[in-house]
């Protein structure tokens, strides 16, 4: 995904700002990392450059 995705994407739970985490770039293109939301607490991971905003609940 592109660095600059993250401005428009939103915790899938509570819609709040995500925080993103970078472990793995290319250019602005993020490959692995993580999303954290700050307001649930969530985390989302990002593989492959694909951000997977699934709600927890339907992760398994
Ligand atoms: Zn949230």
């Amino acid at each position: 995904m592109r660095e600059s995705l993250n401005d428009i994407l939103c915790c899938p739970v509570c819609k709040g700002d995500l925080e993103l985490e970078i472990t793995e770039q290319e250019g602005d293109d993020v490959l692995e990392g993580t999303l954290h939301c700050g307001e649930c607490d969530e985390t989302y991971e990002i593989t492959d450059g694909i951000p997977d905003l699934l709600p927890p609940e339907m992760q398994d």
